[in-house]
């Protein structure tokens, strides 16, 4: 199963991909968790991503697919993958869309969770504070400043990634104002019709 996860920042895409993960042994391929780890590591990637992260901008196109094209070239993709945090561009779901291409493979599904952005401000300083309990790192564009960037990056660049695969009827809208377990529910709904 070849799977992409859309919606704003603290939609929930990352915990849904999670579930899906622990049911489906389907590796979910976060490109914030790889630039994050890239950071960690002090690669040349992660230098280059740091400060463009940190404001709440995206890193360029071709640097993210580079590291999507490596990734799902990985044993452990060859039986899909549900990415999450990609595709954020137009040019990046073309992108995708050549790779996929190239290797005589489509994807199944296309799922948004929509949100209420009033509500992402809440849900981000809620985040915050499990962090801290947890005794975890905050993550530093887990802030207001930043996260008003990533919103507005989300509005300008990301929500016409759901207009292009609506275009093609590959787009299933998902409401995830919702709790946690019906929003799953519905993403298995879709996904089993996809199967069907
Ligand atoms: P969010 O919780 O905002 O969805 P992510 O963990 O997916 O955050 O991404 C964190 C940051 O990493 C983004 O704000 C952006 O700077 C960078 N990033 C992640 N994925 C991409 C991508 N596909 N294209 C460009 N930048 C990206």
């Amino acid at each position: 199963m070849r799977l992409i996860l859309l919606g704003a920042p603290g939609a929930g895409k990352g915990t849904q991909a999670a579930r899906l993960m622990q049911k489906s042994s389907i590796p979910q391929l976060s490109t914030g968790d790889m630039l994050r780890a890239a950071v960690a590591a002090g690669t040349a990637v992660g230098l280059k991503a740091k400060t463009i992260m940190d404001s709440g901008g995206l890193v360029p196109d071709e640097v993210v697919v580079g590291i999507v094209a490596e990734r799902i070239q990985k044993p452990d993709a060859t039986r899909g993958f549900i990415l999450d945090g990609f595709p954020r561009t137009v040019a990046q779901a073309q992108a995708l869309d050549a790779m996929l291409a190239g290797k005589r493979m489509d994807l199944d599904a296309v799922i948004e969770l929509k949100v209420d952005e009033a509500a992402l401000l809440d849900r981000m300083a809620q985040r915050v504070r499990e962090t801290k309990a947890a005794g975890k790192p905050v993550r530093s564009d887990d802030n207001p400043e930043a996260f008003k960037t990533r919103l507005d990056t989300y509005r300008t660049q990301t929500a016409p990634v759901s207009a292009y695969y609506a275009k093609t009827g590959r787009l299933s809208v998902i409401d995830g104002m919702a709790p946690v377990d019906s929003v799953s529910k519905a993403i298995d709904q879709v996904l089993s019709a996809v199967k069907a």
